[in-house]
């Protein structure tokens, strides 16, 4: 039935949807006739439908290179719920397991096979790919076959040997960050010369964003959503569990539709929740990050954050969800320098590779960076997934352009606050050492006797942790790794200690009165 087999009827028979979105359409034309493909979509943007429906359309099977395993089941899982014959292949498998996804893949009964990187390229697996009718190749996260990038996989080197093995397939390179040196290196180590390169925007222009310092977190959020989202529909996140309930609870108790969801709650509320919140208009979810993957509901008016994400990528992504129905939402996120602390002790307690926390601090020092600008934040977020904009009007800082005050000697005294206590202290003690409090701590250490003792008496506390959060924020300062929140000194504090790198902070607009261990700033 070859009438059938459209696109169009595709996405709407298999996949239940009415309408391509942005690029898709003309990037499964291209692969579905056989051209190859480089596609830089943002996370959420559809990348998945580009490669599964040409698999679909061709004959033979799809192989789709993907080296995030856990993502992989739930592809195939969410694939073969839709009637489709897929599989997968990683080192989940047990080998009797894996014998039966490769026969089924050389006798032909398989549509879509996702397999790990490491075993495409192996002897026997091209052996496989061989004798069997492949429909074509989709590599994801292509970013990975570069060795600047974050992500660097060896592995990715050894698939630009496809082009040479299987001339006559297509294939689909697709990735959510590239700038464009990484852009280049893609097409020239896939060997993609002759692709075509679909690049979409990820400016999300209906987006405002703000960013506000954390006083009492969800006082806060509660003031923002009664000013600008009553009875609308959105998402808070949070990192932890507790908080996520907490909060949940404290909103209903201020008359807001609030309802938990984090992946400790049992699937049947889990389920019972997410469906309210997507049918029912007003509510507000209030989640961890296990909340939203494929959560399509098109009229968030808001996501707020009350903890700061662990990376640009993750904000991207989770601000992402709101009005994805083209109307103006908001981004509105509060932080402080505790959420920078809480982060990084889990970075170092994960038990990750010193390969792979070295690249979660530098995405989390990123994400400082971007919370801590005092310019447009769109186009400092653009700039971040190497795409040139103008300043966008609708952002904070652009609304309200904040006011600057050089801080620069400040900077110095705060720095070489850190250096005289051993660049192991936190921020509390350091702010304590400048402003000269003899407590038992200080006396414990003997910092009364060091030569930055008191010099900051006459700078509020609010300030100096201002200060320190730009000095983290431009990597001036790094957490130590010990993960106990103390500061040290990076190769990039000298100019600041010198005196010859300005450093310029917000004005404080507002005097207030708080004790900052209180309240968590
Ligand atoms: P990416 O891989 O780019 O991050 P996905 O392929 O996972 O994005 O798609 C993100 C979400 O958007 C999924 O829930 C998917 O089902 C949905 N989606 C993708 N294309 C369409 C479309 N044309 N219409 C409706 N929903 C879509
Ligand atoms: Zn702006």
């Amino acid at each position: 039935m070859p009438d059938q087999r459209t696109a169009l009827h595709v996405l709407e028979h298999v996949f239940g949807y009415h309408a391509f979105r942005g690029e898709q359409a003309a990037i499964v034309d291209q692969v579905a006739g056989g051209g190859d493909a480089l596609v830089l979509m943002p996370t959420g943007g559809g990348k998945s439908l580009c490669y599964q429906i040409p698999s679909l359309l061709r004959d033979g099977c799809g192989v789709v290179v993907s080296p995030l395993i856990a993502l992989m089941q739930d592809q195939v899982d969410a694939l073969k719920e839709l009637g489709v014959a897929a599989a997968f292949l990683n080192s989940t498998l047990s080998s009797d397991e894996a014998r039966q996804v490769e026969q089924a893949f050389v006798a032909g009964d398989l549509q879509m096979i996702y397999v790990a990187p490491e075993r495409l390229v192996t002897p026997r697996f091209v052996q496989l790919l061989q004798c069997t009718k492949i429909a074509l190749f989709a590599i994801d996260e292509a970013h990975c076959v570069s060795q600047w990038g974050h992500d660097f996989r060896p592995e990715y080197l050894q698939l630009g040997l496809l082009a040479e093995m299987f001339p006559g397939i297509p294939r689909i390179a697709l990735t959510a960050t590239a700038d464009h040196a990484t852009r280049e290196e893609m097409v020239q180590r896939l060997r993609l010369e002759d692709a075509r390169q679909f690049v979409s925007s990820f400016d999300r222009p209906n987006l405002r964003y703000t960013i506000i310092e954390k006083k009492s977190g969800r006082e806060q959020l509660l003031q923002f959503i009664r000013r600008s989202h009553e009875g609308d529909s959105g998402i808070v996140y949070c990192l932890s569990r507790k908080k996520v309930e907490d909060t949940a609870a404290w909103l209903r108790e201020k008359e807001i539709r609030a309802l938990p969801y984090h992946a400790g709650l049992d699937a049947s509320t889990r389920a019972k929740h997410q469906q309210i919140f997507i049918r029912d208009e007003g509510v507000v979810m209030v989640a961890t990050i296990a909340f939203g993957m494929g959560i399509d509901k098109p009229d968030v008016r808001f996501v707020a954050h009350l903890d700061l994400p662990k990376s640009i990528e993750n904000y991207y992504q989770e601000t992402g969800r709101g009005g994805r129905d083209g109307l103006p939402a908001s981004a509105w996120l509060t932080y402080g320098l505790n959420d920078v602390m809480l982060l990084s002790e889990m970075i170092e307690s994960s038990g990750a590779s010193e390969q792979q926390k070295l690249v979660e601090r530098r995405k989390l020092e990123a994400m400082l960076g971007y919370v801590e600008a005092t310019d447009c934040r769109r186009q400092t977020l653009l700039g971040y997934f190497g795409e040139a904009s103008q300043p966008c009007g609708n952002c904070d800082n652009c609304l309200n352009p904040p006011q600057l005050i050089e801080q620069t000697e400040a900077a110095q005294k705060a720095l070489s606050c850190v250096f005289r206590t051993g660049n192991r202290f936190g921020v509390g003690h350091l702010v304590d050492v400048l402003q000269g409090k003899l407590n038992d701590k200080v006396r414990q250490h003997f910092h009364d006797k060091i030569s930055t003792f008191g010099i900051g008496k006459d700078t509020d506390e609010a300030t100096w942790r201002a200060v320190y959060r730009q000095l983290v924020a431009r990597g001036a300062l790094r957490m130590s790794p010990d993960g106990h929140g103390g500061l040290a000194l990076t190769d990039s504090a000298r100019p600041y200690l010198r005196g010859e790198a300005p450093l310029f902070l917000r004005a404080r607009t507002e005097k207030f009165a708080y004790k900052a261990r209180e309240t968590g700033f």
